[in-house]
């Protein structure tokens, strides 16, 4: 049997129970590791740990499995993706027009790129997009491709860049140890260089009124921060000045349903009349639990 890891934090073992494990093999499909599908209700077993906060699971699949999944996953982006970017743009602009740097921005797990011509905007001598799906960076618009590397994030990957800002949006969940990639970032950042996460919150009160039907209850999510879990994340990889703030996120009303947990027969009903009023595409913001951390490197 599998030996339950530490706390991915603060190392801590002493956890208590917050979700037994529901896996369907049946339904775990390619496109259970591409982001933004839609929720299927499975998850690992989950333990939330008494000290820092953090929800995670303790017995997660093998590194080198999820690795493979999401190099193979089918890419889902279109309209949603660009939202998300515009979304993330907007939360981050505060922060960006008060960096001291605009040496290199990254962007990690960066799809098909939908941020980065904002980060060019932004003065940022040179952007980078680091994706480890194949499919997504082929997604990407020839312009934007060109400044995607493909892999998993590394200090490697950025060797000769001196870098003024990394930004993450909803990939912490699925890593297996969030301090490395953190500290990786502290690494790379010169001094007064920022870092900006943007994870689920899931003491969030629409989490918590969904429960475990929440879409956060993923099978790929390894761990899911509140903002005291995120908060320690950051401090103890050595990052000062953190602010942690929730987000709206802007997303077309077609795809709010998609995250609903209305049965498929309700949510076609509800499609076909959302489309008839011409409504389904439709943009709409709201704060469904989502928050944003910067932290600076001193
Ligand atoms: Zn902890």
């Amino acid at each position: 049997m599998n030996i339950e890891r530490d706390c991915p934090v603060c190392h801590g073992r002493s956890h208590v129970p917050f979700a037994d494990e529901r896996i369907d093999l049946e339904r775990v499909s390619t496109l259970t590791y591409a982001s933004r599908k839609p929720p299927e209700f499975m998850c690992l077993r989950l333990v939330r740990c008494s000290t820092c906060d953090l929800v995670y699971a303790p017995t997660p699949p093998p590194e080198d499995f999820l690795h493979a999944s999401y190099a193979g996953a089918d890419f889902d982006s279109g309209p949603e993706a660009l939202a998300a970017a515009r979304t993330y743009a907007t939360a981050l602009g505060p922060h960006v027009r008060e960096l001291a740097g605009r040496n290199a921005a990254v962007d990690v797990g960066a799809g098909s790129g939908p941020l980065l011509p904002w980060l060019q905007d932004q003065g940022f001598a040179s952007v980078i997009g680091i994706e480890p799906s194949t499919a997504a960076i082929q997604a990407a618009p020839p312009a934007v491709r060109s400044l995607l590397r493909e892999g998993m994030f590394s200090a490697s990957m950025l060797q000769g860049e001196i870098t003024s800002l990394v930004c993450s949006f909803m990939t912490l969940e699925h890593l297996h140890d969030p301090g490395e990639f953190v500290g990786t970032a502290h690494g790379l950042l010169e001094s007064g260089g920022a870092i900006a996460v943007v994870v689920h919150n899931w003491r969030a009160p629409l989490n918590r009124m969904l429960g475990l039907r929440s879409p956060i209850i993923d099978v790929e999510h390894m761990q899911l921060f509140s903002p005291k879990s995120l908060r320690e994340l950051l401090e103890r990889a050595g990052f000062e000045r953190v602010v942690l703030s929730p987000i709206r996120n802007a997303y077309p009303l077609r795809y709010w349903l998609r995250l609903t947990p209305l049965p498929d027969r309700a949510k076609k009903l509800v499609l076909a009349a959302l489309e008839r009023f011409g409504l389904a595409d439709r943009c709409f913001s709201m704060n469904v639990g989502n928050m944003l951390a910067v932290g600076i490197k001193p």
